[in-house]
């Protein structure tokens, strides 16, 4: 079976997708994923119609010699079928100048529906870059992307993109000769994955640990590493109350099967664009289901909080205070049946006092750490924007009047800033750097901010 691009699509978001995709094993495409299609399908079909109306091009796969002899300055859908790798190129444009650097005359176009570019967007116009390179013989390293609403054009180098893409493809056939299976680990990508009730079955068997969403990846690696795999194993190294909430969900079943808001988002847009009855209806039966659940968690809540809930609540879950200890408390060594449980609960028992006993009661750690992590948050933001100011030299310092000033290197100043687009908001982090001005004579320093 030939690489595609949903295989490789699957494996830069989950590489379990990948595996079961080149497994072929069957599966029930979500109604998103179905919708998403459609979508794509009506985006390329218009952007299709506008290159058309605008430019003479060729519909199809033109043979070897005549795409050699440049004679197509537009190719619409072209399409690679070779034994290792299968790809439906959306466009490729001949390029006006060549140059040493970039021998390959055509530059691959890939159309995508939303304003906003993403990593996964780029990574497949560089797949249709490797896989134009396999039946052309030579290597674009540059790309083009048409998106959103208004059609715009953004350039892409792909050098960086192609070496990755050409590290997917290995990790791809190797996997597929060794017949390997990556280990499952949910992830955001489930809730839109046409696998999410296969692998959220297995996961729920094994009651793996991914199946908590907020324990991230390299959170989970930590516990495992500590001898933990299961949520019940988890449990263990927290407190009692921990373990109260965990099956409130289970006491509500949504008619539709598998809630999601993403799925209320869907049949939303859905009825926007066809005002169907049908859709309407799933949509007010959804939302009116999850007023009832929202309502039955609040019931609960206030049941488990009354103080006679561990003896009347119909609820499978007490209140923590009315619990009684199973066994009688004791100072010393504890006898662990598996020596294994000795060292899991060593490790959680300090994890347990170093994160929330002592920072928590001592202030000057806890000073620290809220500084630690302040600092981390805001100098992981990445900067949007670089403005270099190259202002002039002053004419005399402002201190003692000397005319004897230099250059001494830079200072920069950070904004943080939001931006408004036809999508939404996002955060805008622009960094300006100035030139900065030592007096010789004083040896005052300054820049553009303090001149003024
Ligand atoms: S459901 Fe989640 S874990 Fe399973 S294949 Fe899809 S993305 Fe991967
Ligand atoms: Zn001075």
């Amino acid at each position: 079976m030939p690489i595609t691009e949903q295989i490789v699509d699957a494996f830069v978001r989950c590489e379990t997708k990948a595996h079961l995709k080149l497994d072929a094993v069957p599966r029930i495409p979500s109604e998103l994923s179905r919708w998403q299609q459609r979508l794509k399908e009506d985006y390329r079909k218009e952007c299709n119609e506008l290159l058309r109306s605008a430019f003479q091009s060729y519909p199809g796969t033109p043979d070897l010699p005549s795409l050699k002899s440049c004679c197509h300055a537009l190719i619409l859908g072209y399409v690679v079928a070779l034994p290792e790798i299968d790809a439906q190129i959306d466009a490729l444009v001949l390029r006006r100048q060549i140059s040493a650097r970039m021998d390959c005359p055509y530059i691959p176009i890939r159309f995508v529906r939303s304003e906003s570019i993403s990593i996964f967007d780029k990574l497949l116009l560089a797949f249709d870059a490797v896989a134009f390179s396999k039946a052309y013989g030579k290597m674009p390293r540059l790309g083009r992307i048409i998106h959103g609403r208004d059609h715009r054009t953004a350039a892409v180098p792909l050098s960086r993109l192609v070496r990755r893409i050409n590290s997917v493809l290995k990790a791809l056939t190797e996997q597929r000769a060794r017949n390997f299976s990556p280990p499952l680990a949910l992830n955001k990508h489930c809730v839109e994955c046409e696998f999410q009730s296969r692998c959220r079955e297995i996961a729920v068997a094994k009651d793996d640990l991914s199946l908590l969403p907020t324990l991230s990846s390299k959170e989970r690696k930590k516990q495992n590493d500590k001898g933990i795999f299961t949520v019940l194993q988890l449990s263990y190294t927290f407190r009692s109350p921990r373990r109260l909430s965990h099956s409130l969900a289970k006491h509500y079943r949504w008619s539709s099967g598998s809630p999601s808001g993403l799925a209320a988002l869907v049949w939303r847009l859905q009825w926007e664009a066809s005002r169907e009855a049908g859709v309407k209806k799933s949509l007010i039966v959804y939302n009116a289901e999850d007023c009832e659940a929202a309502d039955r968690v609040a019931t609960a809540l206030v049941a488990m909080c009354s103080p006679n809930s561990g003896s009347e609540s119909s609820y499978s879950t007490v209140n923590a205070d009315a619990l009684t200890r199973e066994f009688p408390r004791q100072f010393g060594n504890v006898d662990f049946v598996l020596p294994e449980f000795r060292k899991i609960n060593d490790a959680a028992y300090w994890d347990y006092q170093r994160s929330k006993v002592y920072v928590r009661s001592n202030s000057r750690l806890r000073r620290q750490e809220h500084n630690a992590a302040n600092r981390q948050s805001i100098s992981k933001v990445p900067v949007n924007k670089l403005v270099m100011m190259n202002e002039e030299r002053p004419s005399a310092c402002l201190r003692c009047a000397s005319t004897l000033i230099y250059r001494i290197g830079r200072t920069n100043q950070t904004v943080y800033d939001l931006r408004f687009s036809p999508v939404g908001v996002k955060r805008w982090v622009v960094k300006y750097s100035h030139r900065r001005f030592i007096c010789w004579k004083c040896k005052t320093t300054s820049n553009a901010r303090t001149q003024t």
